[in-house]
Protein backbone atom coordinates (compact mmCIF):
# COMPACT_ATOMS: atom_id res chain seq x y z
CA UNK A 1 0.00 0.00 0.00
CA UNK A 2 0.99 3.74 -1.12
CA UNK A 3 0.83 6.37 1.26
CA UNK A 4 0.46 8.63 -2.02
CA UNK A 5 0.60 6.34 -5.32
CA UNK A 6 2.29 8.16 -7.50
CA UNK A 7 3.40 4.93 -9.60
CA UNK A 8 -0.15 3.88 -10.41
CA UNK A 9 -1.00 7.75 -11.42
CA UNK A 10 2.54 7.65 -14.05
CA UNK A 11 1.41 3.87 -15.10
CA UNK A 12 -2.33 5.26 -16.01
CA UNK A 13 -0.97 8.26 -18.14
CA UNK A 14 2.28 7.40 -19.27
CA UNK A 15 1.99 7.27 -23.04
CA UNK A 16 0.98 11.52 -22.65
CA UNK A 17 3.73 12.06 -19.30
CA UNK A 18 6.06 10.37 -21.56
CA UNK A 19 5.34 11.95 -25.04
CA UNK A 20 5.43 15.29 -23.21
CA UNK A 21 8.89 15.20 -21.72
CA UNK A 22 9.90 13.60 -24.74
CA UNK A 23 9.11 16.65 -26.79
CA UNK A 24 11.10 19.08 -24.61
CA UNK A 25 14.04 16.69 -25.01
CA UNK A 26 14.21 17.35 -28.51
CA UNK A 27 13.61 20.79 -28.30
CA UNK A 28 16.64 21.42 -25.62
CA UNK A 29 13.88 24.18 -24.25
CA UNK A 30 14.80 23.47 -20.73
CA UNK A 31 14.72 26.59 -18.97
CA UNK A 32 12.03 29.19 -19.65
CA UNK A 33 10.88 26.97 -22.73
CA UNK A 34 6.99 27.63 -24.28
CA UNK A 35 5.56 25.32 -21.97
CA UNK A 36 6.24 26.96 -18.79
CA UNK A 37 4.23 30.19 -20.75
CA UNK A 38 1.55 27.97 -21.47
CA UNK A 39 1.28 26.08 -18.29
CA UNK A 40 1.18 29.74 -16.22
CA UNK A 41 -1.71 30.79 -18.65
CA UNK A 42 -3.66 27.30 -17.93
CA UNK A 43 -3.08 27.82 -14.33
CA UNK A 44 -4.32 31.53 -13.94
CA UNK A 45 -7.39 30.67 -16.41
CA UNK A 46 -7.50 27.04 -13.93
CA UNK A 47 -7.44 29.06 -10.44
CA UNK A 48 -9.64 32.32 -12.26
CA UNK A 49 -7.12 34.71 -11.47
CA UNK A 50 -5.40 37.45 -13.81
CA UNK A 51 -1.54 36.16 -13.23
CA UNK A 52 -0.02 33.24 -12.92
CA UNK A 53 4.06 32.96 -12.12
CA UNK A 54 5.73 29.77 -11.74
CA UNK A 55 8.51 29.06 -9.81
CA UNK A 56 11.25 26.67 -8.82
CA UNK A 57 9.31 25.17 -5.94
CA UNK A 58 6.65 26.37 -3.03
CA UNK A 59 8.98 28.31 -0.32
CA UNK A 60 10.59 30.37 -3.24
CA UNK A 61 7.15 31.15 -3.96
CA UNK A 62 6.44 32.63 -0.84
CA UNK A 63 9.77 34.23 -0.33
CA UNK A 64 9.52 35.89 -3.86
CA UNK A 65 5.99 37.40 -2.38
CA UNK A 66 7.28 38.57 0.79
CA UNK A 67 10.44 40.36 -1.19
CA UNK A 68 7.99 41.66 -3.64
CA UNK A 69 6.06 43.29 -0.81
CA UNK A 70 9.09 44.62 0.72
CA UNK A 71 8.50 42.73 4.29
CA UNK A 72 11.66 42.70 6.10
CA UNK A 73 13.15 43.83 9.63
CA UNK A 74 10.52 45.76 11.94
CA UNK A 75 7.55 43.67 10.51
CA UNK A 76 5.16 41.37 12.10
CA UNK A 77 4.02 37.88 9.46
CA UNK A 78 1.24 36.14 11.29
CA UNK A 79 1.63 32.19 10.31
CA UNK A 80 -0.65 29.62 11.86
CA UNK A 81 1.44 27.44 14.63
CA UNK A 82 0.30 23.96 12.72
CA UNK A 83 1.57 24.10 9.15
CA UNK A 84 4.81 22.70 7.26
CA UNK A 85 8.07 24.27 8.31
CA UNK A 86 8.68 26.28 5.02
CA UNK A 87 5.12 29.06 5.78
CA UNK A 88 7.59 30.56 8.36
CA UNK A 89 10.91 29.68 7.21
CA UNK A 90 10.69 32.61 4.70
CA UNK A 91 9.44 35.21 7.52
CA UNK A 92 13.40 35.47 9.18
CA UNK A 93 15.24 34.63 5.87
CA UNK A 94 13.75 38.27 4.30
CA UNK A 95 14.17 39.81 7.86
CA UNK A 96 10.85 39.90 9.50
CA UNK A 97 9.44 38.39 12.58
CA UNK A 98 7.45 35.89 12.52
CA UNK A 99 4.43 35.64 14.74
CA UNK A 100 2.52 32.02 15.40
CA UNK A 101 -1.10 32.12 15.78
CA UNK A 102 -3.17 28.76 16.94
CA UNK A 103 -5.39 27.00 15.06
CA UNK A 104 -9.24 26.37 14.70
CA UNK A 105 -10.01 22.97 16.37
CA UNK A 106 -11.70 21.19 13.79
CA UNK A 107 -10.19 22.79 10.27
CA UNK A 108 -6.84 22.82 11.42
CA UNK A 109 -6.15 26.07 9.78
CA UNK A 110 -5.01 29.48 11.66
CA UNK A 111 -7.94 30.28 14.22
CA UNK A 112 -9.08 34.24 13.01
CA UNK A 113 -9.96 34.75 16.91
CA UNK A 114 -6.54 33.59 17.96
CA UNK A 115 -5.23 35.84 14.84
CA UNK A 116 -6.95 38.82 16.15
CA UNK A 117 -5.91 38.65 19.37
CA UNK A 118 -2.39 37.88 17.80
CA UNK A 119 -2.22 41.56 15.75
CA UNK A 120 -3.54 43.20 18.74
CA UNK A 121 -0.47 41.83 21.54
CA UNK A 122 1.38 42.78 18.87
CA UNK A 123 0.41 46.65 18.40
CA UNK A 124 0.43 46.93 22.48
CA UNK A 125 3.21 44.77 23.26
CA UNK A 126 5.99 45.11 20.90
CA UNK A 127 7.42 47.61 18.07
CA UNK A 128 6.97 45.40 15.16
CA UNK A 129 4.23 46.64 12.16
CA UNK A 130 1.66 43.78 11.82
CA UNK A 131 1.95 43.48 7.79
CA UNK A 132 1.28 40.11 6.44
CA UNK A 133 -0.99 37.19 7.21
CA UNK A 134 0.20 33.80 5.71
CA UNK A 135 -2.75 31.73 5.93
CA UNK A 136 -2.19 27.79 5.06
CA UNK A 137 -4.77 25.89 3.25
CA UNK A 138 -3.60 23.07 5.79
CA UNK A 139 -5.06 19.28 4.41
CA UNK A 140 -6.79 20.59 1.30
CA UNK A 141 -9.54 23.14 3.20
CA UNK A 142 -8.85 26.70 1.98
CA UNK A 143 -9.00 28.56 5.26
CA UNK A 144 -11.26 30.76 6.12
CA UNK A 145 -10.97 33.89 3.85
CA UNK A 146 -13.86 35.55 4.59
CA UNK A 147 -13.23 36.13 8.33
CA UNK A 148 -9.31 36.90 7.45
CA UNK A 149 -9.68 39.15 5.24
CA UNK A 150 -12.40 40.91 7.40
CA UNK A 151 -9.31 40.85 10.26
CA UNK A 152 -6.92 42.36 7.19
CA UNK A 153 -9.09 44.88 6.48
CA UNK A 154 -9.38 46.56 9.52
CA UNK A 155 -5.73 46.15 10.68
CA UNK A 156 -4.51 47.11 6.81
CA UNK A 157 -3.04 43.93 6.64
CA UNK A 158 -1.64 41.72 3.43
CA UNK A 159 -2.72 38.55 2.83
CA UNK A 160 -0.46 35.79 1.35
CA UNK A 161 -2.42 32.76 0.74
CA UNK A 162 0.05 29.20 0.91
CA UNK A 163 -2.15 26.90 -1.13
CA UNK A 164 0.74 24.42 -1.28
CA UNK A 165 -1.73 21.73 -0.21
CA UNK A 166 -5.05 23.29 -1.21
CA UNK A 167 -4.69 23.84 -4.68
CA UNK A 168 -7.51 22.18 -6.53
CA UNK A 169 -9.58 22.81 -3.40
CA UNK A 170 -12.59 25.44 -3.30
CA UNK A 171 -15.07 28.11 -1.40
CA UNK A 172 -17.38 27.82 -3.18
CA UNK A 173 -16.75 28.17 -7.06
CA UNK A 174 -14.12 30.07 -5.84
CA UNK A 175 -11.11 28.21 -6.54
CA UNK A 176 -8.17 27.68 -3.56
CA UNK A 177 -5.09 30.20 -5.26
CA UNK A 178 -7.89 33.23 -5.64
CA UNK A 179 -8.51 34.23 -1.79
CA UNK A 180 -4.72 35.98 -1.20
CA UNK A 181 -3.80 39.61 -2.36
CA UNK A 182 -0.78 36.77 -3.56
CA UNK A 183 -1.12 33.49 -3.42
CA UNK A 184 1.31 30.56 -4.12
CA UNK A 185 1.17 26.81 -4.39
CA UNK A 186 3.82 24.09 -4.37
CA UNK A 187 4.10 21.06 -7.06
CA UNK A 188 6.16 18.89 -4.92
CA UNK A 189 5.57 15.42 -6.41
CA UNK A 190 3.19 14.53 -3.15
CA UNK A 191 1.13 17.39 -3.40
CA UNK A 192 -2.36 17.48 -4.78
CA UNK A 193 -0.88 18.72 -7.87
CA UNK A 194 2.34 17.70 -8.28
CA UNK A 195 5.22 17.33 -10.39
CA UNK A 196 8.44 15.12 -10.94
CA UNK A 197 10.81 16.79 -9.17
CA UNK A 198 10.04 20.47 -7.39
CA UNK A 199 7.75 23.12 -8.71
CA UNK A 200 5.57 26.18 -7.53
CA UNK A 201 3.78 28.87 -8.65
CA UNK A 202 2.29 32.37 -7.71
CA UNK A 203 -1.32 33.80 -8.38
CA UNK A 204 -2.13 37.46 -8.22
CA UNK A 205 -4.59 39.64 -9.69
CA UNK A 206 -2.26 43.09 -9.01
CA UNK A 207 -0.55 43.54 -12.63
CA UNK A 208 2.40 45.66 -10.45
CA UNK A 209 2.99 42.70 -8.30
CA UNK A 210 3.11 40.06 -10.95
CA UNK A 211 5.98 42.54 -13.10
CA UNK A 212 7.78 42.09 -9.41
CA UNK A 213 7.52 38.47 -9.08
CA UNK A 214 8.83 38.01 -12.66
CA UNK A 215 11.76 40.33 -11.97
CA UNK A 216 12.74 38.73 -8.84
CA UNK A 217 12.33 35.25 -9.68
CA UNK A 218 15.13 36.04 -12.65
CA UNK A 219 18.17 37.59 -10.45
CA UNK A 220 16.10 40.64 -10.25
CA UNK A 221 15.97 41.40 -14.37
CA UNK A 222 15.12 44.40 -15.99
CA UNK A 223 14.93 44.02 -20.07
CA UNK A 224 16.59 40.95 -19.93
CA UNK A 225 18.77 38.76 -17.49
CA UNK A 226 21.71 40.64 -17.99
CA UNK A 227 20.09 44.25 -17.14
CA UNK A 228 19.62 43.64 -13.68
CA UNK A 229 17.51 46.74 -11.39
CA UNK A 230 17.66 44.69 -8.21
CA UNK A 231 18.79 41.92 -6.11
CA UNK A 232 16.78 38.64 -6.71
CA UNK A 233 16.73 35.20 -6.93
CA UNK A 234 17.31 32.47 -9.14
CA UNK A 235 13.68 30.43 -9.11
CA UNK A 236 12.39 28.83 -12.30
CA UNK A 237 9.93 26.09 -12.86
CA UNK A 238 11.99 24.17 -15.51
CA UNK A 239 10.44 23.45 -18.83
CA UNK A 240 10.25 19.03 -18.74
CA UNK A 241 8.26 19.78 -14.79
CA UNK A 242 5.72 22.07 -17.11
CA UNK A 243 5.23 20.01 -19.43
CA UNK A 244 4.25 17.13 -16.85
CA UNK A 245 2.24 19.66 -15.09
CA UNK A 246 0.45 20.18 -18.21
CA UNK A 247 -0.53 16.91 -19.07
CA UNK A 248 -1.24 16.34 -15.51
CA UNK A 249 -3.72 19.24 -14.87
CA UNK A 250 -6.10 17.58 -17.46
CA UNK A 251 -6.65 14.95 -15.07
CA UNK A 252 -6.38 16.98 -11.86
CA UNK A 253 -10.32 17.22 -11.00
CA UNK A 254 -11.30 13.68 -11.97
CA UNK A 255 -8.46 13.02 -9.40
CA UNK A 256 -10.02 15.24 -6.48
CA UNK A 257 -13.18 13.87 -7.19
CA UNK A 258 -12.03 10.45 -6.61
CA UNK A 259 -10.33 11.44 -3.48
CA UNK A 260 -13.42 13.20 -2.09
CA UNK A 261 -14.81 9.34 -2.94
CA UNK A 262 -12.49 7.90 -0.62
CA UNK A 263 -13.08 10.25 2.07
CA UNK A 264 -16.65 9.68 2.27
CA UNK A 265 -15.79 5.57 2.45
CA UNK A 266 -13.04 6.43 5.35
CA UNK A 267 -15.39 8.90 7.40
CA UNK A 268 -18.11 5.65 6.88
CA UNK A 269 -15.70 3.49 8.59
CA UNK A 270 -14.11 6.40 11.27
CA UNK A 271 -17.57 8.13 12.21
CA UNK A 272 -17.93 8.35 15.92
CA UNK A 273 -14.53 6.28 16.68
CA UNK A 274 -12.05 8.93 16.39
CA UNK A 275 -11.95 12.71 15.18
CA UNK A 276 -12.65 12.63 11.70
CA UNK A 277 -11.67 15.92 9.10
CA UNK A 278 -14.13 18.79 9.20
CA UNK A 279 -15.24 20.10 5.86
CA UNK A 280 -16.63 23.80 6.62
CA UNK A 281 -20.66 24.01 4.67
CA UNK A 282 -19.28 25.04 1.11
CA UNK A 283 -16.00 24.32 1.39
CA UNK A 284 -14.47 21.71 -0.97
CA UNK A 285 -11.05 20.12 0.32
CA UNK A 286 -8.65 18.58 -2.23
CA UNK A 287 -7.01 16.10 0.50
CA UNK A 288 -3.35 16.40 0.11
CA UNK A 289 -4.09 14.64 3.16
CA UNK A 290 -7.07 12.98 5.49
CA UNK A 291 -5.90 13.13 8.82
CA UNK A 292 -7.63 12.03 11.99
CA UNK A 293 -7.70 12.61 15.69
CA UNK A 294 -7.20 10.53 18.66
CA UNK A 295 -8.18 11.14 21.97
CA UNK A 296 -4.56 10.97 23.41
CA UNK A 297 -0.70 10.56 22.07
CA UNK A 298 -0.89 6.81 23.73
CA UNK A 299 -4.15 5.94 21.44
CA UNK A 300 -2.08 7.23 18.21
CA UNK A 301 1.42 5.08 19.28
CA UNK A 302 -0.82 2.11 19.72
CA UNK A 303 -2.79 2.69 16.26
CA UNK A 304 0.45 3.27 14.47
CA UNK A 305 2.06 0.06 15.84
CA UNK A 306 -1.09 -1.57 14.34
CA UNK A 307 -0.40 0.47 11.01
CA UNK A 308 2.86 -0.99 11.01
CA UNK A 309 2.64 -4.52 11.56
CA UNK A 310 -0.03 -4.76 8.79
CA UNK A 311 2.43 -2.95 6.48
CA UNK A 312 0.35 0.73 6.11
CA UNK A 313 2.19 3.40 5.50
CA UNK A 314 1.04 6.80 7.76
CA UNK A 315 2.23 10.07 8.80
CA UNK A 316 2.30 12.61 11.02
CA UNK A 317 1.72 15.62 9.96
CA UNK A 318 2.74 17.42 12.06
CA UNK A 319 4.67 16.19 15.53
CA UNK A 320 6.11 20.31 16.68
CA UNK A 321 4.37 22.92 16.82
CA UNK A 322 6.38 26.20 14.84
CA UNK A 323 6.84 28.13 17.83
CA UNK A 324 9.06 24.54 19.42
CA UNK A 325 10.86 24.23 16.41
CA UNK A 326 14.80 24.89 17.18
CA UNK A 327 14.89 26.93 14.37
CA UNK A 328 12.70 29.66 15.54
CA UNK A 329 14.14 29.81 18.78
CA UNK A 330 16.24 33.00 18.59
CA UNK A 331 13.73 34.42 15.66
CA UNK A 332 10.68 34.38 17.96
CA UNK A 333 9.43 37.81 19.44
CA UNK A 334 6.22 36.95 20.90
CA UNK A 335 5.02 33.71 22.86
CA UNK A 336 1.17 33.35 22.76
CA UNK A 337 -0.85 30.52 23.77
CA UNK A 338 -0.88 27.01 21.62
CA UNK A 339 -3.93 25.37 23.18
CA UNK A 340 -5.18 23.82 20.41
CA UNK A 341 -2.11 23.24 18.15
CA UNK A 342 0.16 21.28 21.16
CA UNK A 343 -3.21 19.11 21.67
CA UNK A 344 -3.09 18.10 17.94
CA UNK A 345 0.65 17.46 17.70
CA UNK A 346 0.35 14.55 19.93
CA UNK A 347 -2.97 13.47 18.70
CA UNK A 348 -3.19 13.96 14.36
CA UNK A 349 -2.31 10.97 12.16
CA UNK A 350 -2.42 10.85 8.66
CA UNK A 351 -3.95 7.62 6.40
CA UNK A 352 -3.36 6.70 3.28
CA UNK A 353 -4.86 9.38 0.49
CA UNK A 354 -4.85 8.88 -3.37
CA UNK A 355 -6.96 8.47 -5.90
CA UNK A 356 -6.32 5.04 -6.56
CA UNK A 357 -7.09 3.88 -2.71
CA UNK A 358 -9.40 0.74 -3.40
CA UNK A 359 -11.87 -0.20 -0.64
CA UNK A 360 -10.07 -3.60 0.25
CA UNK A 361 -7.24 -1.13 1.83
CA UNK A 362 -9.68 1.04 3.28
CA UNK A 363 -11.64 -1.52 5.27
CA UNK A 364 -8.22 -2.76 5.86
CA UNK A 365 -6.86 0.44 7.17
CA UNK A 366 -10.42 1.17 9.33
CA UNK A 367 -10.47 -2.39 11.14
CA UNK A 368 -6.57 -1.53 12.53
CA UNK A 369 -8.69 1.35 14.25
CA UNK A 370 -11.34 -0.13 15.59
CA UNK A 371 -9.05 -3.09 16.85
CA UNK A 372 -7.71 -0.40 19.03
C1 LIG B 1 5.04 21.69 0.85
C2 LIG B 1 4.68 22.96 1.48
C3 LIG B 1 5.40 24.15 1.22
C4 LIG B 1 6.67 24.19 0.45
O1 LIG B 1 6.67 23.69 -0.82
P1 LIG B 1 8.03 23.20 -1.51
O2 LIG B 1 7.67 23.13 -2.94
O3 LIG B 1 8.38 21.87 -0.92
O4 LIG B 1 9.09 24.22 -1.25
C5 LIG B 1 4.93 25.32 1.79
N1 LIG B 1 3.85 25.34 2.59
C6 LIG B 1 3.16 24.22 2.87
C7 LIG B 1 1.96 24.32 3.74
C8 LIG B 1 3.55 23.00 2.34
O5 LIG B 1 2.86 21.89 2.64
Amino acid sequence: MEFRDLKQQYQLHKKQIDDAVQRVLINTNFIQGSEVSHLEEVLAEYVGVKHCITCANGTDALQLALMTWDIGAGDAVFIPDFTFFSSGEVVPLVGAAPIFVDIDEDTYNISPQSLEQAIQYVLEQTNLKPRVIIAVDLFGQPAEYEQIKKIAEKYHLLILEDGAQGFGGRIGTKKACSFGDISTTSFFPAKPLGCYGDGGALFTENDEWAELLRSYRIHGKGKDKYDNVRIGINSRLDTIQAAILLEKIQFFDEEIKECNQVTEEYNKGLQGVVKIPVVKEGFVSSWAQYTICFRNGKEREQAMKCFKQNGIPTAVYYRKPMHMQKAFKENKVVELKYIVTEKVCERCLSLPMHPYLDINSIRKIVECILKI
